[in-house]
């Protein structure tokens, strides 16, 4: 929420890269088109597998709403909220829509939310935020996810670069 035009674009494009790479199914803006954002992971898609979607210029109210009607539940992460650790254990398993903002977010986010969780009480960022919270909904396993479909895989490697073409 709350992408500020010219300002967020490279940060807002992270929050994305980092969600799909840990194990998000997609990404939902309000207040932007993310239509450069949009390409730029299609285009990581095509490449590393997966099928992480991004839309933009939604409204927040009824994608909560609709979050909530489909049974899901509602994260907001804040440094005010409660202790991760503490509350994740409860939410796994669920369907979960993770709402982090690039500036301050409307105090309503707060009440519409179902859990307010903080990933400590130190200011940092919404990538952080979110990617230590999908590390923990996953316990880990995240990081060892197959993204079907991929043209590349990566050999990892203690020197240099190895990938390799994977045929279809
Ligand atoms: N100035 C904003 C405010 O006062 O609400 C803070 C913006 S902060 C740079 C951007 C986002 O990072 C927040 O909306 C929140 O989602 C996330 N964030 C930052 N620190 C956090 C923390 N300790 N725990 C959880 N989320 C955090």
């Amino acid at each position: 929420m709350g992408h500020r035009p010219g300002r967020d674009r490279r940060i807002s494009t992270h929050v994305a890269l980092a969600a799909r790479a840990l194990g998000a199914d997609g990404i939902i803006f309000s207040e932007y088109s993310a239509k450069k954002t949009k390409k730029s992971l299609e285009k990581v898609n095509r490449k590393w597998g997966g099928s992480f979607f991004v839309e933009g210029d939604e409204n927040w109210r009824e994608v909560i709403q609709d979050w909530h009607s489909s049974g899901g539940k509602v994260v907001h992460l804040s440094m005010y909220g409660l202790p991760l650790g503490e509350e994740v254990p409860k939410l796994r398993g669920d369907d979960i829509l993770i709402i982090v903002g690039a500036e301050k977010v409307p105090s309503e986010v707060y009440e519409l939310a179902d859990l307010n969780i903080s990933v400590g009480n130190q200011p940092h960022s919404e990538i952080s935020a979110m990617a230590i919270f999908l590390d923990r909904f996953f316990d880990g396993k995240e990081l060892g996810k197959n993204f079907s479909g991929a043209k590349r895989k990566i050999v990892p490697s203690n020197s240099g670069k190895e990938v390799k073409k994977v045929s279809d």
